[in-house]
């Protein structure tokens, strides 16, 4: 042990001794040098200073010990490599200093090109240049820019400022025409900058310069823009990043240099064959500023055609290698390739899918790994019609992003007047402060709803994610005015018909129309696209991964549906039955006045008549999804809501009576009303009257909705089919609730199934943190439990899942209490915890209990993986987002066989 501790840390590491599975200690870049340089492409020589020497020196504020020395012992032996020293005034070796951390961070952290630069070695550099002073003195002055700018916080635009007077004083605009002369009197005017913003002169000495560039990269970690990029990203905020030290080559020595990217596939389209881009006479930073027009990298072999066929060789190997698209970026120096960076490329959505699907073509990969490379978010954004952003269009506002997809049309306030014009052919976009279970005709008519109010899982965003409909919500900026027909937004009014642009993925709003395109992979799920016979390499893909992925997986996915086109369609869309069947969205429209009824019923009689009248409504509901649903499980839940979302709102009725009254009118009746809904007025309808308790206060509403399922189930199988009704009770918190519906129930079952050997299960939602933490009880009276992750994450963290996202999420959010929302990605900590609990209880005390989850985090990526851990059967969710959960369930079995989820 003691030897041990004597033993100094290693900080530092030469490109030939790392390679690219360390990527956690010498970042993504420094790590991929390596590789290339163990794989003998040319990579100019220099080594990685490690992320732990970032985090040491950003706990402590200084480098940590040793650190300084092994520097110094490194920079020797680059030196000896490259036969020049660091700053050397007759021949000076140059080097950048470039960041580079585990999880690519594009132009988050910094870089310092031209280090070891100064007033004696310019001289130097032009001679090693043979006499090219310009280069030299270009070199200089772009070195102290770049170090003024990212070591000095000297202001950039100072720099541009002067480089813009030198070109205005040369009457030019282009870089290229300021001659040697030009750029030494840039330097100076450069320097002077640097001395006013710093108090100090540009310092002369390269060790000083190399130092205080490796300490100003280190603190790149934490500037504000990589901290907010990290957030967002989800990379983790204490992993640090590396830096690397490298030898100087130069693309900017004449026409014989250059600079340019390359991709080893299309990383837009996944397309085979030669992407990237050319620079003549530049260094990288040109490319990547814009500054001029680069070529399509094709146009190198014109120029340079033993560059460019070697260049082609070393993405073959790279491709080979890594058996991924690589992204590279090169230099040439007067007829000398040199590879600066590769990595597994960035793509798009559907380059990741077409890309896999390839590789398996090509033996590079096996199918489990292409299932591994693409995930659900991706597939997601793929089964959503797109904006076609190309045009110039503004946001007005921006809401969140409550239902993916893109959805143009005119705008309209009330749901008959969304049906109206929907009938008439028009598009049209629902726009309310929020949505309740009466806007769903006006929901389903338009292409797309915005409220100002409400979060995820407001009603809106429930019911537009149930219909795949797109969906912003909570666009506060958005003043809504209903009676008036208008909203007002950054200024403008927007009346009934204006056209306006939703954009569910984003959460933005446009005025006017953005062309949309509709999505392929949904076309292809909706079965219109047969994948063996069109030539669409996407569609081919999703394909066969979504294959692959049914194959892998152990969790089955069924959907919530309470209709028969919904059932219809999650079915094609792989569901293998309905996990959640809501019934109270069958309670609405026209049967509303039935409802109505039943509760404010003051004899038996009156109530019977009711129940009556609705049982065989709600029977043809169940025999029409289940005829969907044949042969697979059917979860109907009994209804749930609280009972006053039936009646008419108070205040109105309250208005209505008392006018009434002034008038002289007779309004006993209008009274009896008021006074019902008085008595069931509740001030926090979501812990009230709903649910179980709701079965167990209004007799006979269970029953009739037990007898409807019962006798559905019957009649469809009479009829041939196979109906598997599974019942659930909402909202149990008591064993005791549930026994008690149970009871009832079972003699109902019994009395409708007789010998048509119809199996009618009964279970319990599990939503109730009390629930959790008594399962082994409930169990005992439950053949299967769901968990309702919505009440479950609500009741557990005390949150109103109506009001809390708009209404302080994202100061959560920006202060790292959560990543995600917990209503969106499941808490695994705490509401997963009670999951965990209640699934190893119930399965205790119940051997073999079914268990799945049917709240909307049954349809999120990290949660279904969560799902899997945890041991569920099945997760359930919305239609459309039936497909990702397949996907993720197949990704499930590989990420906990042991592959890296990221
Ligand atoms: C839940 O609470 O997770 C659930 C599925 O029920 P609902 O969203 O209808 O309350
Ligand atoms: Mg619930």
């Amino acid at each position: 042990m003691a030897a041990q501790e004597t033993v100094e840390h290693k900080y530092v590491y030469d490109f030939a001794e790392g390679n690219k599975d360390l990527k956690d200690l010498l970042g993504g870049k420094g790590a991929n040098l390596a590789e290339m340089t163990n794989l003998g492409l040319p990579v100019p020589p220099g080594f990685t200073i490690t992320t732990e020497a970032c985090k040491a020196y950003l706990t402590t504020g200084r480098e940590p010990d040793g650190l300084a020395a092994q520097i110094e012992a490194h920079l020797e032996s680059l030196e000896r490599e490259m036969g020049r020293k660091l700053g050397d005034p007759q021949d000076p070796l140059l080097v950048s200093v470039r960041s580079g951390a585990k999880f690519s961070m594009p132009g988050m952290m910094e870089t310092v090109l031209n280090v070891g630069l100064n007033d004696r070695s310019v001289v130097g550099l032009s001679a090693q240049a043979g006499g090219n002073d310009r280069f030299a003195w270009d070199s200089y002055r772009r070195l102290i820019q770049m170090f003024g700018k990212t070591v000095c916080e000297v202001p950039g635009e100072e720099f541009e400022h002067a480089l813009d007077d030198a070109k205005r004083a040369k009457g030019t605009q282009n870089d290229l025409d300021l001659d040697a002369d030009d750029l030494r009197g840039l330097v100076d005017a450069y320097k002077k900058i640097f001395a006013k913003h710093t108090g100090r002169e540009f310092p002369q000495e390269p060790r000083e310069q190399l130092d205080l560039a490796i300490r100003a990269v280190f603190e790149s970690w934490n500037a504000e823009r990589a901290v907010v990029y990290r957030r967002q990203e989800r990379i983790p905020a204490d992993l640090g990043t590396a830096v690397n030290v490298v030898a100087m080559v130069f693309g900017n020595l004449g026409a014989d240099s250059g600079t340019g990217v390359a991709f080893t596939r299309d990383p837009a389209s996944g397309a085979q064959g030669i992407y990237g881009d050319y620079l003549a006479n530049a260094q990288g930073e040109d490319v990547v500023a814009g500054i001029r027009n680069t070529v399509p990298l094709q146009e190198l072999e014109q120029l340079d055609k033993k560059s460019y066929d070697e260049l082609l060789d070393y993405m073959a190997r790279l491709e080979e290698h890594y058996k991924d698209l690589c992204d590279i970026e090169f230099t040439i120096e007067r007829g000398k390739l040199w590879m600066l960076q590769t990595r597994v490329g960035k793509r798009t959505a559907a380059a990741a899918f077409v890309i896999a699907g390839q590789l398996v073509d090509e033996g590079l990969i096996d199918l489990d790994e292409a299932l591994h490379r693409v995930n659900g978010a991706q597939l997601a954004q793929l089964m959503f019609p797109r904006f076609q952003l190309d045009h110039e269009f503004q946001p007005v506002a921006k809401g969140i992003g409550a239902s993916p997809g893109a959805a143009s049309g005119k705008v309209v306030f009330t749901s008959a007047r969304a049906v109206e014009l929907a009938a008439e052919g028009e598009s049209v976009i629902l726009v309310r402060r929020e949505t309740n279970p009466d806007d769903l005709s006006g929901m389903i008519a338009a292409k797309g709803i915005l409220t100002s109010r409400g979060g995820k899982t407001s009603h809106a965003a429930v019911v537009a994610r149930g219909m795949g409909k797109t969906c912003v919500s909570g666009a506060d900026e958005l003043d809504v005015n209903v009676p008036a027909k208008k909203f007002t937004v950054a200024g403008q009014t927007v009346n009934e018909g204006d056209v306006v642009s939703i954009d569910g993925t984003t959460g933005k709003v446009y005025l006017g129309e953005v062309p949309v395109m509709p999505s392929e992979v949904v076309q292809y799920f909706e079965g219109s696209l047969d994948p063996e016979h069109i030539d669409n390499p996407l569609v081919r893909a999703v394909h066969r991964i979504m294959t692959h992925a049914d194959a892998t997986r152990r969790l089955r996915v069924r959907t919530n549906a309470d209709t028969g086109a919904d059932a219809a369609r999650a079915r094609r869309f792989g569901a293998e039955g309905i996990g959640l069947c809501r019934t109270e969205h069958m309670f609405l429209g026209d049967r509303r006045e039935l409802v109505e009824r039943l509760i404010l019923a003051s004899t038996d009689e009156e109530r019977q008549t009711a129940l009556a009248a609705l049982l065989p409504l709600q029977r043809d509901d169940f025999v029409e999804i289940f005829r969907e649903m044949d042969g697979l499980p059917v979860t109907v839940r009994l209804i749930d809501p609280p009972l006053h979302e039936f009646l008419p709102p108070l205040e109105q009725l309250a208005v209505n009576v008392a006018v009434a009254q002034e008038r002289g009118e007779d309004v006993a009746k209008e009274e009896a009303l008021l006074a019902a809904v008085r008595r069931m007025h509740e001030e926090n309808p979501m812990l009230g009257l709903r649910g179980v308790r709701l079965g167990l206060v209004i007799p006979g509403l269970f029953a009739m909705q037990v007898r409807a399922i019962a006798e559905a189930a019957v009649a469809v199988t009479r009829d041939g089919g196979s109906a598997c009704p599974e019942i659930m009770v909402p909202l149990v918190g008591a064993v005791q609730e549930l026994e008690t519906v149970r009871a009832e129930a079972e003699k109902i079952i019994a009395e409708v199934v007789g010998d048509s050997g119809v199996e009618v299960l009964i279970g319990t939602m599990i939503e109730v943190p009390r629930a959790a933490l008594t399962a082994g009880q409930i169990a005992e009276a439950a053949q299967f439990f769901s968990f309702g992750t919505n009440d479950l994450t609500q009741m557990g963290w005390g949150f109103s899942r109506d009001d809390v996202e708009g209404a302080f999420f994202w100061r959560y959010l920006e202060l790292g209490i959560f990543g995600i929302s917990p209503f969106e990605s499941i808490d695994r900590d705490g509401v997963g915890r009670l999951v965990r609990i209640a699934a190893d209880e119930g399965r205790a005390a119940r051997p073999g209990l079914k268990l799945g989850v049917c709240g909307e985090h049954g349809g999120d990526p990290e949660s279904v993986h969560f799902f899997h851990e945890v041991g569920l059967d099945y997760v359930s969710c919305s239609p459309f987002r039936v497909p990702v959960a397949r996907l993720e369930a197949g990704r499930a079995v590989l990420t906990t066989t042991g592959s890296d989820s990221r």
